[in-house]
């Protein structure tokens, strides 16, 4: 499958729309509905003292000081340099940290690359397991991949999008630092993650086919893969199972980085940011429903930012407040269903489809509910029930404004791209405009921003990175 820029369909590819942002919907609730949801409607002021806060744990996380107590911790990866578009060459890739696991293999030419991929399913088992499992078990969808590709007979570079939190020693070297979004392999803690998969390789006896050359996670990857288009790019961003951001440092203020000076004078550095607010920093903005969230998690007291805003508990976030508002009798006459009362049954893209309907049509949103096992559903319900998807996804997208213009500030640019992906930010309807439309507010008058799809960073990404790791080897 070739990739091209004009085969996806987004609105941060139509740059009229970037200045113009066209108008975004808001339902109106009934004054009782509106009312009970208050708490979910951050202010310009709740959001200018969350950046404050961001700001306070970005600079915490980067100095030798007070890194280890530090909860945004701020990593230093091992990628000095930005993609050029010279990179050239055959690689593979592995997408591992969330829903989907993918292998892929890349050919990049100049200003061109193809791309064929395959997703593979990671049993829940295995995602609750002991590490070796799950390792023999991307080793074995490795295996797979390069039988189908027939590429038994080379030996090529690969790329590992690995996207947990992670202590890098080197490009190739990272140590397992805590498990998220579901995944909870505990025994592989304080693990090199390389070695981890290495071992698996040989026990698959793939080995001579693949040489390990990068671990990267898929912000930095989401980075390097629009760096590659877009000279000014200096953030990634991802907001799909969970949510992470990187961006482009002066090693100077890299007090943790350890390596060799390569001559750029920067380094990328993984934010880490789903974990903001685990210290109790976010709880001015914490709702009953994201605590509630939190301690039913698997991971309870940690990720708390990124349990605020990303898909994976999105759904959740929206299930929660319907029953909020049922329980006030606000909603469906107070009734509720089995299914309602369901963890995780009100699927995050859901959201996106239900707000992706003209404002009036709730022909979708009343599917879904019947769907639910509700009835006699009136047309003010449906319209309340929009509005909870609206308040969600708009606090979401607004901490995403929120959290991008405090790194915008640290970066001190004038003029910056950012490179996203996930799928909240790719599927919904309106998150890029509520983004635009925030950060319009909060980023300093004159710099320059603009918000820039990637095109599977995770692939290409780790490509890139390969290929410059391969290049300073040999
Ligand atoms: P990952 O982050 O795991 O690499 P994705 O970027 O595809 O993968 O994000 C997956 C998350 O996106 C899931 O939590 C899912 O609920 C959510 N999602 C899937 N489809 C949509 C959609 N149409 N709108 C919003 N969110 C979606
Ligand atoms: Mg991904």
């Amino acid at each position: 499958m070739a990739e091209t820029e004009e085969n996806i369909e987004h609105p941060s590819h139509k740059r009229t729309c970037m200045c113009r942002p066209l108008n975004i919907p808001r339902t109106k609730p009934t004054p009782e509905v509106l009312n009970l949801l208050k708490d979910l409607q951050l202010t310009d002021d709740n959001l200018k003292q969350y950046m404050k806060l961001l700001m306070t744990d970005i600079r915490k996380g980067l100095a030798r000081a007070t890194h280890p107590t530090s909860i945004v911790k701020c990593y230093p990866t091992y990628i000095q340099d930005l993609p050029t578009g010279r990179e050239t060459g055959k690689y593979l890739a592995l997408d591992l940290g969330g829903t989907n696991f993918r292998v892929l293999v890349i050919e990049l030419e100049k200003n061109h690359f193809e791309m064929t991929s395959r997703t593979f399913v990671i049993p829940q088992d295995k995602m609750v397991g002991s590490g070796k499992d799950l390792f023999d078990h991307v080793a074995a969808c490795l295996h797979v991949f390069i039988k189908e590709q027939k590429l038994e007979q080379e030996c090529l570079p690969l790329g590992f999008t690995y996207s947990f939190p992670l202590v890098q020693e080197a490009l190739n070297k990272g140590i397992i630092e805590r498990w998220t979004k579901g995944f909870k392999c505990d025994d592989v803690l304080g693990r090199d993650v390389v070695q981890l998969l290495q071992d698996s390789l040989v026990r698959r006896g793939i080995q001579k086919n693949v040489k390990i050359q990068a671990v990267i996670n898929d912000t930095a990857g989401t980075l390097m893969s629009c760096a590659w288009k877009s000279p000014y790019c200096r953030i990634g961003l991802i907001v799909g199972t969970g949510t992470n951001a990187c961006y482009v440092e002066k090693l100077t203020n890299a007090e943790m980085f350890n390596g060799p000076n390569k001559g750029s004078g920067v380094v990328l550095i993984n934010c880490e940011w789903g974990a903001f607010g685990d210290d109790g920093t976010l709880n001015f903005i914490r709702t009953p429903e994201d605590i509630q969230i939190d301690e039913t998690s698997i991971n309870p007291g940690k990720q708390i930012h990124e349990k605020m805003i990303s898909g994976m508990y999105m759904g959740e976030l929206v299930r929660l407040l319907i029953l909020r508002c049922v329980k006030a009798r606000l909603l469906f006459g107070g009734r509720d269903s089995v299914d309602l009362n369901q963890k995780d049954k009100f699927q995050t893209k859901y959201v996106s489809e239900i707000e992706a309907q003209k404002p009036g049509n709730h022909d979708r949103c009343k599917a879904i509910l019947e769907n639910l096992g509700m009835q006699n559903l009136s047309d003010q319900d449906l319209q309340n029930v929009r509005f909870i998807c609206e308040c969600v996804s708009r606090r979401a997208a607004h901490m995403c404004a929120a959290g991008l213009s405090t790194l915008i500030k640290k970066t001190e640019e004038k003029r910056i791209t950012i490179g996203i992906d996930g799928s909240v930010y790719r599927h919904h309807p309106y998150f890029h405009y509520l983004m635009m439309e925030k950060m319009k507010v909060l980023v300093k008058p004159g710099v320059v921003f603009d918000l820039m799809l990637s095109e599977d960073g995770s692939g290409r990404g780790a490509a890139l990175t390969a290929a410059s790791a391969s290049s300073s080897i040999y």
